[in-house]
């Protein structure tokens, strides 16, 4: 992938970087700038929204969503916000102090939201708060770029692609987060979407770290 970010995304980025370091997440700052830089680098029609899956608190929205609003495209981020499998209690990425005291469940969102009107991006994403398969179901509108990085399980991870990679536009872009060939370094589901990707007439465009690029047709 192309590292030099365009000046203009660079600095925005730059200037989130203390909100960027205070926001809870699992986005490490290079894939993050890689993810912006492949959004930004999205041509397909701005009318075509943006999607991702898996909000969490955040993070990554704000790499995307800054890419969005330079582009001047929507961004729908799509979350039930009670966290996946692996964020809850005796797993190992739960984090106790997400849990709301009334519910005793996860609650991610009112974080999410305030990190979105700290990066200044209430007009560019769509805050969803839904399980993604029904959202997708009711969804008809085709998609310009989709970020998967919400349940991490075979099944979740497969319904995700199933759901939404039919939406993608001609051309449009598919990123895929937590991409690991070693077993021993992660979960394989994000792996096999990515290597079903490739096979489905997808081609690598960009990698950094364990994030995939993917880019619809030969185009
Ligand atoms: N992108 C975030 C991390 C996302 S963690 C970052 O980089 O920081 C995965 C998220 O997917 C969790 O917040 C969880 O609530 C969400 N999730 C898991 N399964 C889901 C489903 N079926 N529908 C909607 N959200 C889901
Ligand atoms: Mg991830």
């Amino acid at each position: 992938m192309d590292q030099t970010l365009q000046p203009q995304l660079a600095s925005e980025l730059l200037a989130k970087q203390e909100l960027i370091r205070a926001t809870k997440g699992f986005m490490p700052p290079d894939e993050g700038a890689a993810l912006a830089a492949a959004l930004k680098g999205c041509d397909v029609s701005m009318d075509l929204p943006a999607v991702e899956i898996g909000s969490y608190t955040g993070l990554s929205t704000i790499y995307l969503g800054t890419a969005a609003q330079l582009q001047g495209r929507l961004l729908l981020s799509v979350d039930h916000h009670h966290g996946s499998q692996e964020n809850q209690a005796g797993w190992e990425y739960h984090d106790p102090s997400l849990i709301d005291p009334v519910s005793g469940k996860m609650d991610t969102l009112y974080l999410f939201r305030r990190a979105m009107e700290l990066a200044g991006l209430d007009d560019t994403v769509i805050i969803v708060v839904a399980n993604s398969q029904s959202f997708a179901a009711t969804f008809c509108t085709e998609i310009g770029f989709l970020f998967i990085d919400g349940g991490h399980g075979h099944d979740q991870a497969y319904s995700d692609y199933d759901s939404w990679v039919p939406k993608l536009a001609e051309s449009g872009v598919l990123a895929i987060h937590d991409v690991f060939a070693d077993p021993s370094l992660g979960g394989q589901a994000p792996y096999h979407l990515y290597q079903r990707s490739l096979g489905e007439g997808f081609q690598e465009i960009g990698a950094q770290g364990s994030l995939r690029v993917m880019r619809k047709g030969s185009a």
